[in-house]
């Protein structure tokens, strides 16, 4: 966490430094330095939100606020919001209902949190992919739901490791694309606070993201 939190702090200061010090040389050299502060700052407040809201979920304690969900209108919701996106990237993005009517109670705005999470990863991190499917199944007294997407795979060692904090499988690459490794981190903690649980599966032709949840929320 230090090391996250100095290093932009440590950029931050040193460029507004040397504004404060006059020590540029042209207006152009001036609003770089400002811009590069700005961006940095921009990138310590995500971490620092991040933080904060992975230290909420993390504790069992944390209140839910439940909620009976039509799960296929949420998830063809949530599709729809990132059609933009994916179009851009040329991706396309799927919802598939193997159980019609499926009804779930949840955090809506947690749940979506961890949503989000998965399908910007997919978005990310899948680019050399063209699909998104999210699939949506009723097993028994769980609902299991899976975003998968048909990128490059993830190292067998790494499946484990995905779900601990600030782990990146590709350090250097990850950190262009401004993540701060505590989405899955976060993800997982709000599945089990529902008393579910995540997992990855990844071969060469699709990673997945697998989720089985309660369909009735117990102790709210
Ligand atoms: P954040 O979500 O906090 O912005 P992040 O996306 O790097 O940052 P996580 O969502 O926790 O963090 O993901 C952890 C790592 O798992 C990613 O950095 C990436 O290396 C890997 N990963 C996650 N989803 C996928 C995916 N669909 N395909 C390939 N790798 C993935
Ligand atoms: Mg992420």
């Amino acid at each position: 966490v230090s090391h996250d939190i100095r290093t932009p702090l440590t950029s931050i200061i040193g460029y507004l430094g040397l504004i404060e010090e006059g020590q540029y040389s042209s207006e152009e050299d001036l609003k770089r330095y400002i811009h590069i502060a700005y961006t940095k700052s921009l990138q310590m407040k995500v971490l620092v939100d991040d933080l904060f809201e992975y230290t909420k979920v993390r504790q069992t304690s944390t209140p839910l606020t439940v909620q009976t969900v039509k799960l296929d209108r949420l998830l063809e919701q949530i599709a729809a919001e990132f059609e933009l996106e994916s179009s851009r990237k040329e991706m396309a993005i799927e919802v598939e209902m193997k159980t019609k009517e499926l009804q779930i109670e949840f955090d809506v705005d947690k749940m979506a949190r961890v949503f989000n999470n998965l399908i910007s990863n997919a978005l990310k991190y899948g680019k050399d992919g063209n699909l998104i499917r999210i699939e949506a199944d009723k097993v028994g007294s769980e609902a299991v739901v899976s975003v998968i997407n048909n990128g490059k795979m993830i190292p067998k060692e790494s499946l484990d490791e995905l779900f601990n904090r600030f782990y990146r499988v590709e350090a250097s690459r990850s950190q262009q694309t401004g993540g701060t490794g505590l989405g899955l981190a976060i993800a997982q903690s709000i599945v089990s606070l529902h008393g579910g649980y995540i997992y990855a599966e990844s071969n060469d032709k699709e990673t997945k993201f697998v989720m089985h949840l309660p369909l009735k929320q117990t102790n709210c």
